[in-house]
């Protein structure tokens, strides 16, 4: 059966703060973040099997990373937990404030997501890579081969 690799974008905004950064990312502000989801697997061959000749349905694995990815972040503010700005974000009134056990750079945001989604698909479907774009021309990945 063939392999065939399955990807679908998704586009959220999200603003953060790099605590601590020397660079213009220690200020709030925001991006309009793109994520590509690779999944691997092969179609589905049983005869009248509702997804006959598909990986993953596309609307499946859109609420997968909606409902955990997407919903969750859209809209947020990401910050480091416990640091000065988290502290004073968890005081205000705020909905969205994401505290995370990391700093919230497009490296460390990715590996989350890989971590959130892999265990999250169905049977037979792997995470192949994640692709987050923080702006159009800066991105980082995740590759399951190179995190064996
Ligand atoms: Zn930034």
């Amino acid at each position: 059966m063939p392999a065939i690799r399955l990807t679908k974008e998704f586009r959220f905004e999200m603003a953060h703060v790099l605590e601590g950064y020397d660079g213009p990312c220690r200020n709030i502000h925001g991006h309009s973040y793109k994520l590509k989801v690779t999944v691997i697997g092969n179609p589905i061959s049983q005869p009248g099997h509702p997804k006959l000749g598909m990986v993953i349905d596309f609307g499946d694995l859109k609420q997968v990373v909606e409902t955990l990815i997407t919903s969750r972040f859209d809209h947020s503010i990401a910050v480091l937990e416990n640091s000065n700005i988290h502290r004073k974000l968890a005081g205000s009134d705020l909905e969205k404030v994401e505290a995370l056990p990391f700093q919230p750079t497009c490296e460390n945001m990715v590996e989350y997501f890989a971590r959130l989604l892999a265990p999250s698909l169905p049977e037979g479907v792997s995470l192949h890579h994640l692709l987050l774009h923080e702006t159009a021309t800066s991105y980082a990945e995740w590759y399951a081969d190179d995190n064996p």
